[in-house]
């Protein structure tokens, strides 16, 4: 059931008044000549709700660094007399995130569960509690590749304050009719508050339902395994000589890592000021896919093979992460294989590995 509809150009102008208490953060188009086709969507800060395209297919990064910066300092420390202070740095600046698709929710929905697993990331935390989320769901695949729907994630119940369900359009062209589903009290109290919302009509629930049916019949599967049997697959499959077949083409980049909204491991450093006694200590983005990221001291590297990067990499996306977090490790976006230069593919990985077995 729908709680509201709103009309695109109603919508537009609350997110203007939202502007001034909050910056907003949403997809903007780009011109990047270099790419085919050169149009390419960002998430990225506006100062008007009127420079966003909801329109978009897919944003070639998730929203995810506005909720963990790629580097970010944790806190600055200073030596003192009585010996060290260390003062936390927390990012609490009011955000709202524009036209968040189902799977990047999903993925957004594993940070919120991992970063609190054991210990509680108040970093990550600040700046979640600060940001309000409005979703926009898809009717139809974002772009060829994608296997949200083998993931369970071309849709969402939760995980959004309000979202935005794109139903047709409305006399003008271009006047996108959504129906709007809260998620949250903040959520619906936005919406309510500002009475520029209506009350849906039998017509729209029926508008709403015809929706639902013709995006269940645009999905289609991907994967010759179910989700759910994935990390039976991968169980058999640790001996396969497709890990090795695979990674000779890898270049160690780790763009895979860096353009996925669900890998979330981190790098620790301290920065140490040019006078002694006072630094800080920097979080930045890391990769599993980076020759560095297992190595330790006394020069040992525990995945020192690209095999065995890749191999743990998909067994952290199909299994490992499910069965620490209870969510998937992958919501299916394939960002990661549109980013790699040597056209390594996570669903060509997973069909191969079924066939083997
Ligand atoms: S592993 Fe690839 S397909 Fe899965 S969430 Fe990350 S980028 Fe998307
Ligand atoms: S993006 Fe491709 S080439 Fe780069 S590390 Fe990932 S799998 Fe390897």
């Amino acid at each position: 059931m729908l709680d509201r509809i709103i009309l695109h150009s109603d919508l537009i102008g609350l997110v203007d008044e939202l502007a001034h208490k909050r910056r907003i953060i949403g997809p903007v188009v780009r011109d990047v000549p270099e790419c085919d086709p050169p149009l390419r969507y960002f998430y990225e800060e506006v100062e008007r709700a009127d420079q966003l395209d909801l329109s978009f297919n897919y944003c070639v990064y998730s929203p995810k660094r506005y909720l963990t910066p790629p580097n970010e300092t944790l806190f600055a420390f200073r030596r003192e007399d009585s010996g060290f202070t260390a003062t936390p740095e927390y990012d609490r600046r009011p955000t709202v995130l524009v036209g968040v698709h189902p799977c990047d929710l999903h993925a957004i929905r594993l940070y919120d569960r991992v970063f609190d697993l054991e210990f509680r990331d108040e970093h990550y935390f600040a700046r979640r509690e600060a940001t309000m989320i409005i979703g926009l769901d898809c009717r139809a695949p974002c772009t060829d590749g994608v296997f949200c729907k083998d993931m369970g994630t071309n849709t969402i119940e939760e995980g959004f304050d309000v979202m935005l369900y794109p139903l047709g359009t409305d006399g003008d062209e271009g006047n996108i009719r959504y129906g709007v589903m809260f998620g949250t009290k903040a959520g619906r109290e936005w919406l309510l508050y500002s009475r520029q919302s209506a009350v849906p009509t039998a017509a729209d629930e029926r508008a709403f339902e015809k929706y639902r049916a013709e995006k269940e019949a645009a999905f289609s599967f991907a994967l010759h395994t179910r989700r759910e049997d994935l990390p039976q697959l991968l169980g058999r499959s640790y001996d396969s000589l497709l890990w090795d077949a695979t990674a000779r083409r890898c270049y160690s980049c780790g763009s895979c890592n860096l353009s996925c909204p669900t890998c979330y491991c981190f790098n620790i450093a301290e920065e140490t000021d040019l006078a002694p006694g006072s630094g800080r200590r920097q979080r930045e983005w890391d990769g599993c896919l980076l020759p560095e990221f297992a190595l330790v001291a006394g020069d040992h590297n525990f995945r020192a093979k690209a095999a065995s990067r890749l191999r743990h990499r998909i067994y952290r996306k199909a299994a490992w992460v499910q069965e620490r977090s209870g969510l998937v490790g992958c919501v299916g976006c394939a960002r990661c294989d549109r980013a790699c230069t040597a056209k390594i593919n996570s669903v060509e990985i997973y069909n191969q590995l079924a066939e083997e077995v």
